[in-house]
């Protein structure tokens, strides 16, 4: 199959007036459209449910942004049911055939991409800088997955004993649950469907309740990009209501889950019990949280490391499970970081996000602001806030602002916990041996940064830095598909490197078989 190398989607230049006309187009046509409904998808059926799923504006949270099905166990049986049936089919379907529907699916979102940021904007409270890059993740996704399917569709070579031939191949799984969270509604949400679809399995697609609109528009895009019917079923729904059903059934092969530990945990255990009639042990893919560190040395070039927290620290308003949560400051440098830091959060604007000028939106739901804003207190007793002041009325907007504790003991609940909000804590270490055992001493292991110049001190952090993404002079966030692939140690998941060259086999079966002559 001819095809262009794979390359990042680029991102939009807001510097060039075109696109921010587009940009507000979008926003006044998607604002048009506020308000519609969204049923269930299975089998290309719409299908209606008693209850609804209202999504708000984070921004303004009495403006719905639309109503989708709100899926009960009735739903989820039909929707394995069908996904099960429709498995025969697809995973005899030729993997380039299902690596074209992916393409085709990533020309379309691209073809539909300031409609998807006017999506993000308004559901996902996202500035548009942050909505633009999330979609061209998506985008990459699918033309990563696509070439990925192609590479591996003759398996991998091995090596055989004389007379005999030997391969080793991949097979599709069977049913896969694609459960996600609503952080990066469009770009995990498509991430994780497309691997398993172009992979052979069909699947059951759970968007998060709080972006389910979008969660509907990733499935449009994947039906018009001619997808048989009962491959994707869409089946929007609380995850505590028909969660436990879909991940507990005999019918689910495998769950593939981005969200919090505490969710990624009670998967994985459900999932571990055989029930009756089962035939398989399932597999769980599971991306979880972050207590995510940077770690500035003396000998690094300050003003850049400043400028790299809080980058990494406030992008997505700390909603990102890479989001710098802890700066760990070399106490020779701590005043001049801590300086530097202060005035860069200061300088971000926090606001409605349809106003391009916005750098910092809201975070995305009453209980994530109830959650951020527990912590926020919480942080008065255990440091200094430097910076931040006591969230307001969330009526008026889940609005926090960027927040900085200093003198923060490594132990403290806020340099423990992941709080998923625009909130950093600063920590003074002794020496870079002290900085670096202290990054590593939470439960998780997602990303981790350094800045130094000294290269001992890069050469240990690459070997003992325990997290999947560590990076080094440069923030921490943003992973890039297929060049940083990405996924956490520890509590943070298991290690699945989405974005990477290992990432589809983990929704195959790999077989081995040796014929001899
Ligand atoms: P969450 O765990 O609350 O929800 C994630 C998804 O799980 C949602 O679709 C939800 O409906 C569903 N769910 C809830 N209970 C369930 C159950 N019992 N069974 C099955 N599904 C259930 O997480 P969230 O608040 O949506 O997302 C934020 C979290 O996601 C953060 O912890 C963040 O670090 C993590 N995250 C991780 C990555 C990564 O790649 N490691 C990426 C993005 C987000």
């Amino acid at each position: 199959m001819g095809l262009m190398p794979y390359e990042n989607e680029p991102y939009l230049d807001w510097s060039d007036g075109t696109n921010v006309e587009k940009m507000r187009a979008a926003l006044a046509e998607v604002g048009a459209a506020l308000g519609r409904s969204y049923p269930a998808i299975i089998g290309g059926e719409r299908v209606e449910t008693d209850g609804e799923i209202v999504s708000v504006n984070p921004s303004d949270p009495s403006r719905v942004v639309g109503r989708t099905a709100r899926a009960t166990e009735r739903e989820a049986d039909a929707a394995l049911e069908t996904a099960t049936r429709a498995f025969e089919s697809w995973s005899r379907a030729a993997p380039e055939a299902r690596a074209r529907i992916l393409l085709r699916a990533a020309a379309i979102m691209r073809r539909r991409k300031f409609e998807f940021l006017a999506w993000e904007v308004y559901e996902g409270g996202k500035p548009w800088a942050e909505a633009d890059a999330q979609v061209a993740e998506g985008i990459d996704f699918l033309e990563y997955y696509a070439r990925e399917m192609l590479r591996l569709k003759d398996g991998v070579e091995i090596y055989a004993v004389p007379g005999e031939e030997s391969r080793y191949f991949y097979q599709p799984m069977g049913v896969g649950v694609v459960i996600a969270p609503w952080n990066f509604p469009t770009a995990i949400l498509a991430g994780m469907s497309s691997a398993a679809i172009v992979a052979g399995n069909t699947i059951v697609m759970k968007p998060s309740e709080f972006t389910s609109v979008i969660g509907a528009k990733v499935a449009e895009v994947f039906e018009e990009a001619g997808l048989p019917e009962g491959v994707l079923n869409f089946l929007p729904g609380y995850g505590s209501e028909v969660g436990d059903y879909l991940v507990s059934d005999p019918r689910t092969r495998f769950v593939s889950f981005t969200g919090s530990m505490k969710t990624g945990l009670r998967i994985n255990e459900l999932a571990a019990r055989r029930t009756e009639d089962q035939r398989w042990i399932k597999r769980v893919i599971a991306e979880m949280g972050g207590k995510d560190a940077m770690v500035i040395d003396d000998s690094a070039d300050l003003e850049s490391a400043a400028a790299d927290i809080v980058k990494s620290a406030y992008g997505n308003a700390g909603q990102k499970c890479s989001a710098a949560s802890r700066a760990i400051l070399h106490a020779d440098v701590y005043d001049e970081v801590l300086a530097k830091v202060l005035e860069g959060a200061q300088a971000l604007k926090l606001g409605v996000p349809d106003d391009p000028g916005v750098s910092v939106g809201p975070v995305i739901s009453d209980a994530q602001f109830e959650k951020v804003s527990g912590y926020i207190e919480t942080g008065k007793g255990e440091g200094e806030r430097l910076l931040g002041e006591d969230p307001g009325d969330p009526k008026a907007g889940y609005f926090v602002t960027p927040t900085v504790f200093g003198e923060v003991d490594p132990r403290a609940r806020i340099a423990q916990e992941e709080i998923f909000g625009p909130v950093l804590s600063v920590i003074k270490a002794r020496d870079f041996e002290d900085a670096l055992r202290i990054a590593n001493d939470t439960p998780y292991g997602l990303t981790g940064g350094v800045y130094s110049k000294n290269r001992d001190h890069l050469e240990r952090a690459r070997r003992e830095f325990r997290a999947g993404n560590v990076y080094f002079n440069r923030g921490i966030t943003g992973a890039l598909v297929g060049v940083q692939p990405f996924g956490g140690f520890g509590l943070s998941g298991t290690d699945s490197k989405a974005g990477g060259p290992d990432y589809l086999p983990q929704h195959m079966l790999a077989k081995t078989v040796v014929e001899r002559f």
